[in-house]
């Protein structure tokens, strides 16, 4: 796609918030300060005959994330959390023509990217886009679905079960970190192990994101969506007293339809307006991305050649010095050395 085509869809002014939820069950359920379940309770509530779509993590016929959509508030709890895996966007333009067509008032989240494929899907097919709310997030990148479906399929082989949920983020272990949680079938639940630290180590380290993502457009403030989602990272330093436990939302509003949004989103938690320095100096995905690790290419010719268990020894949480920092760090956590 052009640059050129991509400007013309884009929002240019911004105003920045932290966001924390309150309501628990909420928070504890999403990647940051859940604000994305408030935001989608809003919409609910301003208009009618809304209608959702959102990235859901699916078990059946294989484990996989997929954007599919929701026509009640309770039902889009599905969607919260991070997938840090490409979600399958097949059915989304089947779903928009449907929609349209029954006037639906139509929210779509998702990746960047994503949601630039379908704002020029909307501006072929003339769609007016007074019906649609966009949310994008900031974005790191998305993780290799052939490399997770190995993982997972590791995973269940040591396990012997076939695997039925799979968080990347489990807040009951904290915001920071990434730390995941697996349950089986057979019952058997995994909680930031270090068989499962490699999933996060690899990806925050950059090894198993796709090569397009390094040259990814939307690394910057040119926003695809109303409002844009992330972390609110180093917001403890601007707002000392912030309880940063079960995560701070960074919300961008974009456009004067996210104005109207979040004007009544003070009812469902705390915001605060932060200034743009606060957040540029803490977010390089909003500034010029991030570039593969020194052995990327190294890392996929081992994969290639020699399997996955060699890739985890090497590069993730089974290499000697991961091991330690996992074992050190447990042991401050146990003697609150260390606050997750
Ligand atoms: C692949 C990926 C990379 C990210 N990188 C960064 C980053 O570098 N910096 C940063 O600050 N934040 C990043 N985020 C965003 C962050 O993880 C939170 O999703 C965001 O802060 C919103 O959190 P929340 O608590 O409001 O809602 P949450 O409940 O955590 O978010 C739910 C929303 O995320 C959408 N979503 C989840 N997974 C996917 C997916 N795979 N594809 C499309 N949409 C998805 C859901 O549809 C829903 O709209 C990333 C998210 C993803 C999925
Ligand atoms: S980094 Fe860019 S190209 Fe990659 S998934 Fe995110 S938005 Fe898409």
């Amino acid at each position: 796609m052009s640059r050129k085509k991509i400007e013309n869809q884009l929002t240019t002014s911004h105003k920045y918030f932290a966001y924390i939820n309150k309501n628990l069950n909420e928070i504890k359920d999403s990647s940051s300060g859940g604000a994305f379940l408030s935001i989608v309770k809003i919409i609910f509530s301003l208009h009618e005959n809304v209608v959702v779509y959102g990235c859901e993590m699916k078990y059946k016929p294989n484990i996989h994330a997929e954007i599919t959509k929701s026509y009640k508030y309770q039902d889009c709890l599905k969607f919260s959390g991070s997938k840090y895996i490409a979600g399958d966007i097949k059915n989304v333009f089947k779903y928009i023509d449907e929609d349209v067509n029954n006037g639906m008032y139509i929210v779509i989240s998702g990746l960047p990217c994503q949601l630039s494929a379908i704002r020029n899907y909307l501006k072929i097919k003339k769609y007016n886009e007074d019906r649609f709310f966009f949310i994008d997030l900031i974005c790191h990148g998305t993780g290799n679905v052939d490399f997770f479906e190995n993982f997972v399929s590791l995973l269940s082989k040591k396990y012997n079960s076939e695997i039925i949920q799979y968080k990347f983020r489990d807040k009951n272990q904290g915001w920071k970190g990434y730390p995941s949680y697996v349950k089986f079938i057979n019952g058997k639940e995994l909680k930031n192990t270090l068989i499962l630290r490699n999933f996060p180590i690899l990806y925050l380290n950059g090894y198993i994101i796709r090569k397009s993502c390094f040259s990814c457009q939307f690394s910057n403030l040119n926003r695809v969506g109303d409002i844009t989602l992330g972390d609110c990272w180093g917001i403890e330093a601007s707002e000392g007293k912030i309880d940063t436990k079960y995560g701070v939302s960074l919300i961008i509003s974009n456009s004067e339809k996210s104005e109207q949004v979040l004007s009544f989103i003070s009812q469902y938690g705390y915001i605060k307006e932060i200034a743009k320095e606060t957040v540029i100096s803490n977010q390089q995905n909003l500034v010029n991305g991030h570039k593969p690790p020194k052995e990327y290419d190294q890392f996929w010719n081992l994969y290639k050649n020699k399997g996955i268990k060699k890739v985890l020894k090497k590069y993730g949480s089974m290499n000697v010095r991961q091991f330690v920092r996992f074992y050190l760090k447990k042991f401050a956590i146990k003697f609150h050395l260390y606050k997750i």
